[in-house]
């Protein structure tokens, strides 16, 4: 049985679409009770001209994920950057906007936010908003577009890249992912998807190539994005806003809630800091403190 290196471009539960020499292989995970992801590379034995089977994991550079309470869900791997797209409609969402954010920033991903629907009347000033913070004061790359008319802009952002697409159901990722891709036949519309997206059942991401080096990975049906995972004492590393002032709070473990001579509270007071990311901020160090252990 012959053993190559291939990639994972679809799964569907523990099946999963594997790609070698340009022929998918349908294939199921052998052995180890390694969990696969799209983005991954691995190592398959090749059993026929359609099936193989995923022997072991290539290491990964990185891993984008998402969890409650209870458990983890890995999203996708291999990434260079995370484009998040927001829309005024159907229902903008700061929080999870903040989240993404914050899955970058820990997972050392770049972010980038595209703010679509620009031909929406009310966008102008959507988009003026969340670009004086984001932007002007974040220091995030923001674009603007109108995917129904072209995204052209996007080109060159995502050559040689390996990109992530996420957002809330409704903002335009199907329809963005077919104007850069035509040959993807991502289903848009409300129908198609909203059935499949309940709040932590299955992730069904896949993987497109837009040419030799640059692919772009769509994630339908992400409506939510837990951060339970993460450490405590480093989100207000992931905040930027924050990072460079961490340090200068009285106590060394100061987590920025109600601990005296706290620098970052002093920026909040002072409006240094916007209310509705430090608002965020507590409200996952607040999960956090309520972590149960399983
Ligand atoms: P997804 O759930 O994020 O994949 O969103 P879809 O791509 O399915 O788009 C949801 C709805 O928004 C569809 O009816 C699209 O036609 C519409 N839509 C997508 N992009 C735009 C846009 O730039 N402007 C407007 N007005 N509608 C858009």
């Amino acid at each position: 049985m012959a053993q190559v290196q291939g990639l994972i471009i679809n799964s569907h539960g523990r099946h999963f679409s594997v790609e070698h020499q340009s022929k998918i292989y349908q294939s199921t995970a052998k052995g180890k009770k390694t969990e696969y992801v799209v983005g991954d590379e691995v190592l398959i034995d090749i059993i026929n001209n359609d099936q193989a089977s995923i022997t072991d994991l290539v290491p990964r550079k990185n891993l984008i994920y998402r969890s409650d309470h209870y458990r983890s869900k890995i999203i996708a791997s291999n990434l260079s950057q995370l484009l998040i797209v927001v829309a005024i409609k159907p229902n903008f969402n700061i929080g999870f906007l903040d989240s993404c954010l914050l899955c970058a920033e820990s997972s050392e991903v770049k972010p980038i936010i595209i703010i679509n629907k620009m031909d929406l009347p009310e966008s102008a000033e959507f988009a003026l908003k969340l670009r004086e913070l984001y932007a002007n004061v974040l220091g995030y790359q923001v674009i603007e577009l109108s995917a129904l008319t072209n995204c052209s802009q996007l080109e060159e952002l995502i050559s040689n890249q390996q990109t992530l697409l996420i957002g809330q159901s409704g903002v335009g990722k199907s329809t963005i992912t077919n104007q850069i891709c035509p040959n993807a036949n991502a289903k848009t519309g409300e129908i198609a998807k909203y059935e499949t997206s309940g709040k932590h059942t299955t992730t069904h991401a896949t993987l497109y190539h837009i040419n030799d080096s640059s692919d772009l990975i769509d994630c339908p049906g992400l409506q939510e994005f837990g951060l339970y995972h993460l450490d405590i004492e480093q989100i207000a590393w992931y905040f930027p806003e924050m990072r460079e002032h961490l340090g200068n709070c009285k106590f060394h473990n100061c987590l920025h809630i109600n601990e005296p001579e706290c620098q970052i509270k002093k920026m909040l007071d002072n409006n240094l800091i916007a209310a509705s990311r430090y608002a965020f901020y507590s409200r996952i160090i607040n999960n956090l403190k309520t972590k149960k252990h399983y």
